[in-house]
């Protein structure tokens, strides 16, 4: 019996999880892998002795899985962290100048804010110009609340370095750090475990966030997470191998959703141009999105209602707010995410318990 046996979890619930953008289950694959590092193989992978070498050769081949999903010329390009939020605060400390889009993540809205980098209008983000020459530009991939995909390579041509936050793209979408010099992205988005991510750098490296140690080449100090590395490349491996299906699979969701709900007036799907099929905003006019997710838990379904780091917040959503959505909108927005334990059915159902509830408080109101 492997340790793994030891404990067979209950995946009942899974197919009506509908929040795969705030995390993902972890890959029982991905814990198999794990394991060891969490039991015998324990050594700190800086130690000289063979205890440390055997984390050592892990860490280095999680680094080679990561670098194949990315597509980077070499796995030295990848730094690990503790995942996007560092990754993303490590790029907002070391470019003072930079741009960033409305739209990012607040790990990186808000230490730009606090930081006093400067926000592209708009304008400036559809159009992807800039008045000047700019040290460095961030857009993400994906964004988290609407799934609308962008790429900063656009952007190419007034940036000095690129940056984008791939964390919602990663392992679900086709995705390439070709053109970027830095990259930022989570494990626990696609399977892996939470507490593992990392940072690409093509080669120009950044001074460190982390002082203290001589870890990552000295470009981020603390003794190295080796169950969480280790299970972020098995994860990396799998996405590679099942991507095209996670996709398609999304993608059938996604127009159920739409499709089941054409009986419901007023409602709209947020976020414009090319969307990630597994992300799914929707706003029902004149009725709050925390009560629909309430009720939706209530029914055995987990949905969001905007970003999942924000969702206990009381303030609006800074890309609603961005996408200029009036507020009798904007209140009753939810966020469907999609993952491959999702069946057709519990899609359905999902979308026609949304469209009950919907009715049902519109006639309270
Ligand atoms: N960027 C994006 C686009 C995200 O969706 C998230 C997670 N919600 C993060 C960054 C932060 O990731 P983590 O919490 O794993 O650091």
């Amino acid at each position: 019996m492997t340790p793994a046996e030891h404990r067979i979890p209950n995946t009942e619930h899974l197919p009506r999880y509908f929040d795969n953008a705030a995390t993902t289950p972890l890959d029982p694959r991905v814990l198999e892998a794990m394991l060891p590092y969490l039991q015998e193989d324990f050594g700190n992978p800086n130690s000289l002795h063979s205890f440390g070498q055997k984390a050592q050769i892990a860490i280095e081949n999680a680094r080679q899985q990561v670098a194949e999903l990315l597509n980077a010329d070499d796995p030295s390009q990848i730094t690990f962290t503790s995942g996007a939020t560092e990754s993303n605060n490590w790029i907002a400390r070391n470019f003072p100048d930079a741009w960033v889009s409305p739209f990012e993540h607040s790990s990186l809205h808000e230490p730009a804010n606090a930081l006093g980098l400067n926000t592209l209008s708009n304008r400036e983000h559809e159009l992807c110009h800039l008045d000047k020459p700019a040290s460095l530009v961030s857009v993400m991939a994906v964004n988290n609340e609407t799934g609308t995909e962008w790429d900063v390579r656009a952007f190419r041509p007034v940036a000095e370095k690129l940056h984008s936050d791939l964390t919602q793209a990663v392992g679900k979408l086709q995705t390439s750090v070709e053109g970027l010099d830095y990259a930022s992205f989570s494990a626990h988005k696609f399977y892996g475990p939470k507490g593992s991510g990392g940072l690409f750098i093509r080669d120009e490296p950044l001074p460190p966030l982390l002082l203290g140690g001589e870890q990552e080449g000295g470009l981020r100090g603390g003794t190295l997470n080796v169950p969480g590395i280790v299970g972020m490349g098995a994860a990396a491996r799998i996405a590679l191998e099942e991507q095209e299906q996670n996709h398609l699979h999304a993608s059938e969701l996604n127009a159920l959703v739409l499709d089941a709900l054409r009986d419901v007036s007023d409602w709209r799907v947020n976020g414009g141009g090319q969307r990630s099929p597994y992300i799914l905003s929707i706003s029902f006019l004149g009725v709050e999105g925390e009560s629909l997710v309430i009720d939706a838990d209530r029914r055995g379904f987990a949905i969001s209602s905007g970003a999942a780091c924000s969702s206990r917040s009381v303030e609006p959503s800074h890309v609603l707010m961005a996408l200029e959505l009036e507020e009798n909108w904007r209140r009753g927005t939810v966020r469907i995410s999609f993952g491959r334990h999702n069946t057709l059915d519990s899609t359905v159902n999902l979308a026609k318990s949304l469209g009950q509830t919907v009715e049902k408080l519109r006639t309270m109101t």
